[in-house]
């Protein structure tokens, strides 16, 4: 960037030294540009990742442009390649683009839209390339995002100067058939039209496949480092005691990450093609009405057709926006009402057994009707705005087709101007107002964007706060042990909300074989939380040997969806046992019917009962073959002599293992050596024992 800001500032005052010895104005306002385009390329590097691929393309541009325009200005063009030479006033358009660039940079919604994206642009990861004809080769993704970034941009801008130049050729075909000659309609068609239009073509399926292929990279980064960031470290479970503040990271991870891309890019590169267009297009509607008189009038309104066509669209601009203000926030609750529904939906299908046993259908579907009733009114009062917004927009666009011939035909009746000048000035008029309705339709989509970014940014937010949930003191410590004992020294554990809940000073022994047992909502499961180092709210330390493979049977286990053989190698791979293995673990824990259905695909946790589930668990003990086994009433859906026949297995297929166990039932008292009550101490709880 340095080297640009140099080269820039060499040519800018190279530039205002010509104007000013030649008395050149458009020189040195050229020149005046370069050195503020100087400046602000200078302090890019403070400016976001994203941000600097496009003021370095501009930087760029101005001064290959510019050097052209004074290379044409001073005749030492080769007049072989005049068909190239760009208009004069690109060099400074592209510098205000560039000086543009750096003032938005300041703004603070562009701000926060651009952290997001420098996540990707500022990484560094290697990944494979395979581009046809090339062999696959290794390059730095973000390398490869940038370049992709930079060739969009420049397609799109050369698309925007093909268009131009297709315009003249319009003029000039036309003003062929005007004049009858045969001999110039042909050779223009076949040589400038089947040119730049073969470019064009060709341009615009590259630049759909590398748009693509960008869109796609980016939005796999972006996933991977959300669901990285909500998964690592058990965040996802710290978020949620932090607070609800994130909901559904679900719809935020799949849907807003995915609609940031696509947006960033339309409001990026997408944008600057309109704006390009808009620019270029409004200098051929002013060069074409120079010197127009104001019909019936003599006064002489320089770029008379640009002032109509500005006029013309900010007038449909303005019906469309008071017509059309309100779709905004009625297309918003369409997306609230749909989401609802399909969430009741969903959630019905999950509680389909309850609401059978409760004959809860006739409610059900009630409520189901209401909500969808709800879809639909929204929906209605949707039709009833888009259809005065139809009847306007329908009208203005019939309209818009012949408005420019009735402006400008009064001077080609009058002969100030040929027939290809008249079509010409109808297309740049057509291009002038798409852009600005493109700008229109962006106003609307703005405010999606915006909500993107917010739920994006609380996401942010939310997992930064879990993250830090247990990091200031008084902080609960989870050590490595010297001794090979599990132990809580001085260990309290407190409610999210700072309550006390449970003191300890307890340890657990390798081999033992050790019952909690204790008052429901005494802090049982919680102290199991705190050894397995999720639970962030207390003080002391938890030490827990550093090699040790510790495993915790919940009360209900999670059962993926999938197939079986995924639900019981979980939380291994599907592939890490083989097939004997999967089946013995099952056989012996009273599943024998199972091991032959290990392919089959099925929502487990509703398939199975309480007890099979968790004989699944137990399943899962034995082949993880850990050290140490908790048991958080991990048998409480069983039948007494079936929790005894399964402590016997576990007994005989993990002798070495430690097993502590909470449960209520008496029974247990036989299976365990140690027993530890949880009683109450005034406001807390404390194990004895
Ligand atoms: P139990 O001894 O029955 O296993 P727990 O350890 O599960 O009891 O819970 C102890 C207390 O902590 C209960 O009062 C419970 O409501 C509360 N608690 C557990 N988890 C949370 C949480 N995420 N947020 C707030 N309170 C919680
Ligand atoms: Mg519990």
């Amino acid at each position: 960037m340095r080297f640009l800001a140099l080269a820039v500032a060499a040519f800018a005052v190279l530039a205002l030294a010509l104007g000013v010895t030649g008395g050149k104005n458009n020189l040195v306002f050229l020149g005046g540009v370069g050195l503020l385009l100087a400046f602000t390329t200078f302090r890019a590097p403070t400016i976001s990742s994203f941000l600097r691929i496009f003021a370095a393309i501009f930087a760029t541009e101005y001064v290959v442009f510019g050097a052209v325009a004074l290379l044409s200005g001073y005749g030492l063009w080769p007049e072989a390649l005049k068909d190239f030479i760009p208009p004069g006033s690109l060099p400074v358009t592209v510098g205000i683009f560039g000086l543009l660039i750096y003032a938005i940079s300041f703004i603070p919604v562009i701000n926060s839209i651009m952290r997001i994206a420098d996540r990707f642009f500022d990484g560094e990861d290697r990944t494979t390339v395979h581009v046809w004809p090339f062999s696959k080769f290794q390059m730095n993704e973000q390398r490869l995002a940038r370049w992709m970034v930079v060739f969009l941009i420049v397609v799109n801008q050369a698309q925007v100067g093909i268009s131009v130049r297709l315009s003249f050729f319009n003029r000039d075909w036309f003003n062929a058939i005007q004049n009858k000659d045969e001999a110039a309609f042909w050779s223009l068609l076949f040589t400038v039209f089947m040119f730049w239009a073969i470019i064009y073509v060709t341009s615009a399926i590259i630049e759909y496949v590398v748009q693509s292929v960008l869109m796609i990279r980016w939005r796999r980064w972006l996933t991977a480092r959300y669901v990285g960031d909500w998964l690592d470290d058990g965040t996802h479970y710290r978020m949620a005691l932090a607070g609800a503040s994130a909901d559904n990271p679900d719809q935020r991870i799949s849907e807003d990450i995915n609609d940031f891309v696509t947006r960033t890019y339309s409001f990026s590169i997408t944008l600057l093609s309109q704006v390009s267009s808009l620019v270029s297009f409004s200098i051929i509607l002013w060069l074409n009405s120079s010197n127009f008189a104001i019909p019936g009038t003599d006064i002489i309104l320089p770029g008379f057709l640009f002032w109509v066509a500005l006029l013309y669209a900010a007038i449909g601009t303005l019906i469309t926006h008071m017509i059309g203000r309100r779709l905004i926030p009625l297309n918003f609750e369409q997306q609230r009402y749909e989401a609802d529904f399909r969430f009741s939906l969903a959630r019905l299908r999950e509680y389909s057994e309850q609401v059978a046993l409760l004959d809860g259908e006739r409610t059900e579907k009630k409520l189901l009707m209401g909500r969808f009733g709800e879809v639909i009114r929204n929906f209605l009062q949707i039709v009833s705005l888009r259809k005065k917004l139809m009847a306007f927009t329908a009208g203005y666009n019939q309209i818009s087709v012949i408005i420019p011939y009735v402006v400008a035909a009064p001077f080609y009746f009058a002969g100030k101007v040929q027939f290809g000048i008249l079509t010409q000035t109808a297309g740049a008029f057509g291009r002038v107002e798409g852009a600005l309705s493109f700008f229109v339709d962006s106003y609307v989509s703005l405010a999606a964007y915006k909500a993107v970014i917010d739920r994006l940014v609380s996401f942010d937010d939310s997992i930064a706060r879990g993250r830090a949930l247990g990091s200031v003191p008084p902080r609960l410590e989870r050590n490595g042990s010297t001794d090979g004992a599990i132990a809580l020294e001085n260990v309290s554990l407190s409610l999210p909300d700072g309550r006390p809940l449970v003191k300890a000073d307890l340890d657990f022994r390798p081999g033992e074989t050790a019952l909690i047992t204790g008052p429901s909502g005494s802090g049982k499961s919680t102290m199991l939380r705190a050894v397995a180092g999720i639970w962030p709210f207390g003080q002391g330390d938890v030490a827990v040997p550093r090699e040790a493979r510790v495993m915790l049977l919940p009360q209900r286990p999670y059962l993926p969806i999938g197939t079986l053989r995924a639900a019981v190698a979980y939380p291994e791979g599907e592939g890490h046992y083989s097939d004997a293995e999967l089946a013995d673990a099952l056989t012996v824990v009273g599943l024998p019917r199972l091991a032959e259905r290990l392919d089959e695909e099925a929502v487990w946790a509703q398939r199975l009962s309480g007890g099979e589930q968790q004989r699944v668990a137990m399943a899962r003990a034995l082949l993880l073959k850990p050290d140490w086994l908790f048991l958080d009433e991990a048998t409480s859906a069983l039948d007494e002599p079936s929790e005894q026949a399964l402590y016997g297995v576990l007994k005989d297929r993990l002798p070495d293992a430690t097993l502590v166990s909470i449960g209520h039932r008496s029974t247990l008292n036989a299976i365990h050596t140690r027993h530890i009550k949880l009683e109450r101490d005034g406001e807390i709880f404390r194990p004895v024992g």
